[in-house]
């Protein structure tokens, strides 16, 4: 197999010069990537970069209803949001009440907050209870960013709830690395890498993996 790396690295510099000529980040973004800095799970917040790449996706494939698995602090949830139309929607998924009360805050100061409707539950139990009142195959659109130990389940679920030719975006696939490092034996890394592993053969999608953050897989519901 050739593996002749064409991808860039990029140091320090050169993703400052990517984002200032690029990144199109409404005020409202930064200032919760701002306040998201001040939390102790700060890292979990996706790139702006890749905020604004979910977006452009989101309005190539002319989304209307998607899913947002792994809420956080609302970023993901919101870069999607304004980039649907007026009558768009995010079905959001997360666990946490304390992070989800700054994503809520949020999505009212940008004006989307009626586009966005936020399930406090394992996400397993609500992307269940959505198959189960008829919505499968009426999504357009999921991002999968939750607990990296569910990937799996959360996947198959969503292929199920998207419709044909609507697209799943994965995030944390390269894991900061440790994917390819055969010492890394953890439980989460070893999951990341079945899972990854499985969608390579996975004929159900057409696929692409995008070194963007922290490694995007894009899988399009064939
Ligand atoms: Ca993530």
């Amino acid at each position: 197999m050739s593996n002749h790396n064409k991808t860039l690295g990029l140091d320090k510099s050169l993703y400052d010069y990517l984002l200032s000529v690029s990144l199109r980040e409404p005020e409202v973004l930064t200032q919760l990537r701002q306040e998201t800095a001040q939390q102790p799970m700060a890292l979990m917040q996706i790139a702006p970069d890749q905020g604004q790449f979910l977006a452009l996706l989101v309005k190539l494939i002319g989304a209307k209803k998607t899913l947002d698995i792994g809420v956080f602090t609302g970023y993901s949830s919101l870069v999607v949001a304004l980039a649907l139309p007026a009558d768009g929607k995010v079905v959001a998924c997360d666990v946490d009440e304390e992070y989800t009360a700054i994503a809520r805050r949020y999505w009212q100061k940008a004006g989307v907050a009626d586009k966005i409707s936020l399930h406090i539950a394992p996400a397993l139990e609500t992307l269940e209870k959505l198959i189960a009142a008829k919505e499968a195959e009426t999504f357009d659109f999921a991002f999968i960013d939750a607990d990296k130990s569910n990937y799996d389940n959360y996947y198959e679920l969503a292929l199920q709830l998207v419709r044909r030719g609507g697209l799943i975006a994965i995030d944390n696939v390269l894991w900061s690395g440790r994917v390819a490092d055969p010492q890394e034996q953890d439980n989460r890394t070893n999951k990341i890498r079945a899972f990854n592993q499985k969608l390579h053969q996975d004929q159900r999608i057409t696929l692409s993996m995008v070194a963007i953050a922290d490694g995007l897989t894009l899988a399009m519901k064939n």
